[in-house]
Formats: C-alpha cells, sequence, structure tokens
C-alpha cells in the first residue's frame, strides 16, 4: 500500500512526531490536534477500518489499546481522563483509510461527540 499516507509513515517515507514505536504499533501526534493530546495509535500492518479486524488481529487490538493507555499516563492525562475514537466510514468522517484510534485528552471534552 505505497500511497497509503500511514503506511508511508510506518515507512518513514513521510515525517511524523512519533511518540511509541514496537514491532506492530506505531504511534504519532495528529498534524492538526483538536486537543492537547492527540496523538494516533496505528497497527504497522495496512488495514482499512475497524471493520476489516479479524480474529488474527487479537493480539495487535490488544496492543493498540494497550499502547493509548501507556501514551495517556505518558502525556499526565490518565487522572484528569481521556478518550479513544476511531472513526469508521464516511459518515464518521474517516478521512484516512488505514486503521488508527485517535487518543484524545487534556481539556473537557463534549458528550455527544459532533
Ligand atoms: P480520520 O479523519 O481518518 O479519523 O483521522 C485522520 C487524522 O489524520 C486526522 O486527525 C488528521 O489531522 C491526521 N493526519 C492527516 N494527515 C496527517 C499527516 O500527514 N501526519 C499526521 N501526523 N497526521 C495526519
Ligand atoms: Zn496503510
Amino acid at each position: 500500500m505505497a500511497t497509503c499516507l500511514f503506511c508511508r509513515i510506518v515507512a518513514k517515507e513521510v515525517e511524523a512526531d512519533i511518540v511509541h514505536e514496537s514491532d506492530d504499533v506505531l504511534a504519532f501526534r495528529d498534524i492538526d490536534p483538536v486537543a492537547p493530546t492527540h496523538i494516533l495509535v496505528i497497527p504497522k500492518e495496512h488495514i482499512d477500518s475497524a471493520r476489516a479486524v479479524r480474529d488474527r488481529h487479537a493480539e495487535l487490538a490488544a496492543e493498540l489499546f494497550q499502547v493509548a493507555a501507556h501514551l495517556a499516563r505518558a502525556d499526565g492525562i490518565d487522572r484528569t481522563g481521556w478518550r479513544l475514537v476511531t472513526n469508521i466510514g464516511d459518515d464518521a468522517g474517516q478521512s484516512v483509510h488505514h486503521l488508527h484510534i485517535h487518543l484524545l485528552g487534556g481539556r473537557r471534552l463534549g458528550w455527544p461527540p459532533g
């Protein structure tokens, strides 16, 4: 998937402010943050969205959540609260078709979301 933006970030062809990297997961700060903490946690493997997650991704899915929790602690928002969001499809406003979980925090987050 050479044309996928997030695959290109994984391949280090596009620069990003990377805050965590393991064999299977990458996390980097969103280029257009909507909260003081706005990090994208992604699998290195190209998966279109949460819609395409399968049984074989079970360990990977767990790691995505664990990395998010680790980064929330690292950014000092574990006590004040944080939110994970993954957009799927047009109505949700998914603009990059490589699975990513937004980690948001550092301010009061409204509910319901827009
Ligand atoms: P989506 O709208 O698909 O849920 O989220 C895509 C996110 O990727 C957006 O929040 C957008 O700001 C972010 N984004 C788009 N292009 C880049 C980029 O080149 N670098 C980084 N770090 N984030 C990006
Ligand atoms: Zn990709």
